[in-house]
């Protein structure tokens, strides 16, 4: 555990609607613009709840989801047989869904949508109680949590709403990893003997990976993946909880920020195989050039995960040394009377050492050591 409660700020039920405006005044448009009842469900309702502030907007019709979603200018709306649209809003992407249920015809398989005629129904889809809580727009109606998710945020636990959920969708064990890590949430017991029986290894291993990428984007992912270790999930690399906490705080940090995607290299640190680049880490390299040699053999999240193991020379790599450049080209040594080829190559690979090396500085200095290296080969 991470050690924290969430912190629930006190909005009392009746409230609820009234942050909700408060938080998201766009939504004053929708509500004019509905036919049918629409509601704001999932991530914001929860969100709004233990006072985070603003989140990503998923709203749910009950009906007509296409016809509202083109009343506020759509920009885009798939057309299947349950609309989903986003529209943007004052510079806020909104989510419009049709309210619907979902079957799973076999354990990890996509699930068969139909329409559903209540909130309630849509609500009955969703991963865990805290999830699974709706606010109308409009009329006086409170909030509908038909699971006691406020109940549950209240206690700080994490609660699925039946005991086939990670049967049906096993990627919801590694979402319940992300929020229980992001909250400080904890598993309900019943919910804790169901999600160490599920099997990852039903769900296509594209989906499995995209939920774990997005759980290696949150800022407490170390945490998450520590988790799903100790559920029994997934198995981490040696020192991967460590390793991926190191990768965090070097990805903020200005020089190594946009070296690679945080997402993958963190998600490598935790769970890659083992040995590997990390062997990096382990030399020490003696001149520049042998530095560069070893580093622009790496993938950029193979350099980040050595340099979160250790190889502090990698700093120096990327200030001073993956920058240099000779000042002259092949053409150079061609107009001097090298034949083109293989010549060439070495040459300039020569005259670059020399320069990395700080042996030599200058044009002429270069010319004349690629020459050199140049007619030797
Ligand atoms: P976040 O704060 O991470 O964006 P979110 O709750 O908004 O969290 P999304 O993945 O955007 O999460 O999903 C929106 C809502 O859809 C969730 O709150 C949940 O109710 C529902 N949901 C998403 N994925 C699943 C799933 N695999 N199974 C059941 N319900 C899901």
């Amino acid at each position: 555990m991470v050690g924290k409660e969430p912190q629930m700020t006190q909005i009392p039920h009746d409230n609820l609607a009234e942050a909700m405006r408060g938080s998201y005044p766009e939504l004053e448009a929708v509500r004019e613009a509905a036919g049918d009842p629409v509601y704001l469900v999932g991530g914001a309702v929860r969100d709004l709840l233990l006072g985070r502030g603003r989140s990503d907007i998923d709203l749910v019709v009950v009906g007509d989801a296409a016809g509202l979603a083109a009343r506020l200018g759509a920009e885009t709306v798939e057309h299947e047989r349950f609309a989903t649209a986003k529209v943007e809003r004052d510079g806020h992407e909104l989510d419009i869904a049709t309210a619907r249920t979902e079957t799973y015809p076999s354990p990890g398989a996509l699930p068969v949508v139909e329409p559903a005629d209540s909130i309630e129904a849509d609500l009955g889809r969703r991963d865990f109680t805290i999830n699974a809580m709706a606010v109308p727009l409009q009329g006086e109606a409170g909030p509908v949590d038909p699971y006691g998710g406020r109940a549950d945020l209240e206690n700080g636990l994490l609660r699925v709403l039946h005991a086939r959920s990670f049967e049906d969708d096993p990627t919801r064990a590694i979402r319940a990893a992300r929020y229980a890590a992001r909250l400080g949430l904890r598993l309900e017991d019943e919910t804790e003997a169901l999600l160490r029986a599920a099997d990852l290894e039903t769900v296509s291993a594209d989906r499995r990976e995209a939920e774990l990428l997005r759980l290696a984007r949150e800022p407490t992912a170390p945490e998450a993946y520590r988790l799903l270790d100790e559920w029994g999930l997934v198995t981490l690399r040696e020192g991967g909880v460590e390793l991926a906490r190191r990768v965090g705080e070097l990805l903020e940090l200005p020089l190594w920020q946009l070296r690679a995607e945080r997402d993958r290299a963190v998600h490598e640190a935790a769970m890659g195989e083992p040995g590997g680049v990390l062997a990096l880490a382990d030399r020490s390299p003696s001149r520049p050039s042998e530095a560069v040699a070893l580093a622009t053999a790496c993938s950029a999240v193979e350099l980040v995960l050595a340099r979160a193991a250790g190889a502090e020379w990698l700093d120096d790599y990327l200030e001073k040394w993956s920058e240099v450049e000779l000042e002259i080209g092949g053409d150079d040594l061609i107009a001097a009377g090298v034949k083109e080829g293989r010549a060439v190559g070495r040459g300039l690979a020569e005259a670059k050492r020399g320069k990395l090396d700080g042996e030599i500085s200058g044009r002429e200095e270069e010319l004349a050591a690629a020459l050199a290296a140049a007619r030797e080969a």
